[in-house]
């Protein structure tokens, strides 16, 4: 069934704010994130790069983030933690909730972020994505 592309934060479909792919294990990992779907759509500048809780300025996002993507990749492959770290170098589940736990956490954390229109960026080298989709 087709569905919008929508932000994986905060359900925007990019109409303001166009939609980067964001891939959850970036670096050495970035390949195999694009390999078994471990991408998501973010609001380019709120949720992506700039905005106070965007993922490549909050390291809470982050980790939240790459917790999601540890249990989603564990739930479809069937791997145990140890599989996961064989193939992703480390563990990223720090704490007791489940998959629908991590996403809870990552949409409250999304909530208290405002549109980003302050231009007091000065972060854009903290960014691992080497090629953004535009
Ligand atoms: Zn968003
Ligand atoms: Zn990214």
């Amino acid at each position: 069934m087709y569905k919008e592309r929508e932000c994986f934060l905060c359900g925007r479909n990019g109409a303001d704010d166009p939609l980067d792919k964001h891939h959850i294990f970036g670096g050495a990992y970035r390949r195999k994130s694009e390999q078994y779907g471990l991408t998501v759509y973010l609001c380019h500048a709120r949720c992506h790069e700039k905005g106070r809780h965007a993922v490549h300025r909050d390291g809470e996002v982050m980790r939240w983030m790459r917790e999601y993507g540890q249990r989603k990749v564990m739930d479809e492959q069937g791997w145990t933690v140890e599989e996961f770290i064989r193939e992703f170098g480390k563990n990223y589940m720090n704490v007791p909730e489940d998959l629908a736990g991590a996403m809870q956490q990552l949409h409250l954390l999304q909530e208290e972020t405002e549109d980003p229109e302050e231009p007091e960026d000065k972060v854009n080298f903290i960014l691992t994505d080497d090629a953004l989709p535009y």
